[in-house]
């Protein structure tokens, strides 16, 4: 089966939507660490950021602030465009990223579950992935727009919103927002659903609540359910290149339904790097 699209990204023949990029933690270590160290996959050498950044940059894209982004939902061209969102606002984003990214000129998005930053809330103990190391604090959230970071909101505790009963879709979505406002003196404008997982419900809460956009993973609907492209701290440079393509998010989707496309598509995100 040929599933092809084209690594090499050089013709942009039709009118695209931007690239969304999540991120989570970072390490300092050159690659990336063992499982035992980082059971989640979630923390991405600090080098590979930077050389996913110039990758882009030198591809032509250019980077986009939330408002940018927003513009640019409403006004597709052809031009290459990418935001970069950042999951969990575990420590090593103010430490080690925010920095990469300024120096780079890049602006970002971090979300934040607000509930844990304050001390107000828990994980929730039922679920397999938590954010994992030690958050940011209060007062270093407030350190990171001035870099070019902008804050969102990431649910309350980081509970799953799929199926969550009304009184728990307000809490982390309107209540959120309003705590976090509480908290930086900013109202954030963007939602990303913990896992990435959202349900009809809740992105009518994310909606509702006032959120200009909403951002879920593979499994996108909508403006306030927009997909992203999951950076691993295991993707070479091209695996991270085939991520980019317009195409590599529609034979993702493809990929949980059809065995034959998922071999394909794990062939090309793993093998090639
Ligand atoms: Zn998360």
């Amino acid at each position: 089966m040929t599933v092809g699209p084209d690594v090499s990204g050089d013709v942009p023949t039709k009118l695209r939507r931007p690239l969304v990029l999540m991120y989570h933690g970072f390490t300092a270590a050159a690659d990336p660490l063992p499982g035992c160290s980082d059971p989640h996959e979630l923390l991405l050498p600090i080098r590979r950021l930077e050389e996913q950044l110039t990758h882009l940059r030198d591809r032509g894209y250019e980077f986009l602030d939330v408002a940018g982004y927003l513009r640019a939902l409403e006004r597709p061209v052809r031009r290459r465009r990418v935001l970069v969102t950042i999951d969990d606002g575990m420590r090593s984003v103010g430490e080690l990223a925010a920095p990469v990214l300024q120096a780079h000129g890049v602006p970002s998005v971090l979300f934040v579950s607000v509930g844990l930053v304050t001390g107000a809330g828990e994980p929730p103990a039922d679920e397999v992935v938590k954010p994992d190391g030690p958050l940011l604090s209060a007062d270093e959230l407030q350190a990171l727009p001035a870099t070019g970071m902008e804050l969102g909101v990431h649910g309350w505790d980081h509970s799953s919103l799929v199926g969550a009963d009304v009184d728990a879709l307000r809490l982390a979505t309107a209540e959120a927002r309003s705590q976090l406002t509480d908290l930086t003196g900013t109202t954030p404008r963007a939602f990303a659903y913990p896992y990435g997982w959202h349900d009809e419900r809740a992105a009518a809460a994310v909606r509702d609540s006032g959120f200009d956009v909403g951002f879920s993973l593979y499994n996108g609907s909508g403006r306030h359910a927009i997909d992203r492209v999951d950076v691993k701290p295991g993707d070479t440079l091209t695996a991270f290149r085939v991520k980019c393509v317009p195409g590599y998010r529609s034979i993702w989707r493809a990929s949980r339904r059809v065995p034959a496309v998922s071999r394909a598509a794990r062939t090309l995100t793993w093998r090639r790097g």
